[in-house]
C-alpha cells in the first residue's frame, strides 16, 4: 500500500488520511502511556487488542442508534472512521469510585456510587488534562450548550448499554473516559462519538474477583496487561476459545513483513 499522509500522531493512535474525503485512518500502537506520560510502556499485542475490541463496541453502539466515527475495520491495527472535529474535551462517565475519583475525594476504591457521574477534563496534555465544569465549557466556547446537552445524553446511553454488555459476561464497568467530534451537515454541527472504546480507556473488574482487566495494571504495575486485554475480548466473544495467541501471531508476522 502507498504511504499515506500522517495527520496526528498521539500516544495510543496514529491518523493518517483517509482514502476518501472526510475519512481518516486510526492505527493503533502497541505504546502504552499513564500519569500524563510521565511512564511509557509497550504492551505488546494491544493495538490488535484494542482494534477489535473498539470495533465491536463501535458497531454495537452503532447498532442502538449512537452516532460514532466508526466505519470499518480495515485490519489488525487500523480502521477507517469518519473526520470529525474534535471537542476538546474528556468525558469520565463513573459508577464505582476508582482512581482520581478516590483520591480527591477519600472515598475508598470499589465503593458504588449513589448514581452515576460524569465529569469534564479539558484535553491538554502539556496542563494534564484538568477537570473543568460545564461553566468552563461555556465560558471558553468549547461546547455549545446544546452539544453539551448532546454529549451528556450519549454518555449515559453508552454507559447504559456497556453497563449492562459487560455485567453480562462477568465484568464491571467501573469508569470511562469518552470523546466525541462534530460533523458538519451544511452549517450545521452534529456530535458524534469518537476516539475508541477499550480496556485502555476504561476501568472494568471482574465481578467475581475484583480482578482489574484494564490499563490500571500497567498504571500499577500489575503485570499480566494482554493476558487481561485478552481475557476481556475472549469474553466478548471476540477470540477463539484457546486461539489467543494465534491473533498476535498473526499481527506480528504480518508486521515482520512490513504489513
Ligand atoms: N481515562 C483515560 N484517559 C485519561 C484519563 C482517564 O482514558 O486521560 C480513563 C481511565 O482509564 C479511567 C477513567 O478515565 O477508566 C477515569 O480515570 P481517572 O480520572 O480516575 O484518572 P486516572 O486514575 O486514570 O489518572
Amino acid at each position: 500500500m502507498a504511504r499515506r499522509r500522517q495527520i496526528y500522531e498521539g500516544k495510543a493512535k496514529i491518523l493518517y488520511e483517509g482514502p476518501e474525503p472526510g475519512t481518516l485512518i486510526q492505527y493503533f500502537k502497541d505504546d502504552a502511556t499513564a500519569f500524563n506520560a510521565q511512564k511509557k510502556g509497550t504492551i505488546n499485542g494491544k493495538g490488535v487488542l484494542n482494534n477489535r475490541i473498539s470495533e465491536h463496541i463501535f458497531t454495537l453502539l452503532g447498532n442502538i442508534g449512537v452516532p460514532t466515527h466508526f466505519i470499518r475495520r480495515l485490519n489488525m491495527r487500523e480502521q477507517l472512521i469518519r473526520q470529525v472535529e474534535i471537542v476538546p474535551i474528556e468525558v469520565i462517565v463513573r459508577n464505582v469510585a476508582a482512581g482520581s475519583l478516590s483520591k480527591r475525594l477519600g472515598i475508598e476504591e470499589g465503593t458504588q456510587l449513589p448514581r452515576t457521574i460524569l465529569e469534564y477534563c479539558y484535553k491538554d496534555d502539556a496542563l494534564g488534562d484538568p477537570m473543568i465544569s460545564d461553566e468552563h465549557i461555556a465560558a471558553f466556547g468549547w461546547a455549545s450548550q446544546e452539544e453539551m446537552h448532546d454529549i451528556a445524553d450519549l454518555a449515559i446511553r453508552v454507559n447504559d448499554f456497556l453497563s449492562g454488555l459487560f455485567a453480562g459476561i462477568g465484568i464491571r464497568l467501573v469508569d470511562f473516559k469518552l470523546e466525541f467530534g462534530r460533523i458538519w451537515d451544511n452549517d450545521y454541527g452534529r456530535i458524534i462519538l469518537a476516539d475508541e472504546i477499550s480496556p485502555d480507556g476504561c476501568r472494568l473488574w471482574d465481578m467475581q474477583t475484583n480482578e482489574k482487566l484494564d490499563k490500571d495494571r500497567f498504571r500499577r504495575d500489575l503485570g499480566g496487561e494482554v493476558e487481561a486485554y485478552q481475557e476481556v475480548a475472549r469474553r466478548l466473544g471476540l477470540l477463539p476459545e484457546g486461539g489467543e495467541t494465534a491473533v498476535l501471531d498473526m499481527a506480528e508476522h504480518r508486521e515482520k513483513r512490513g504489513k
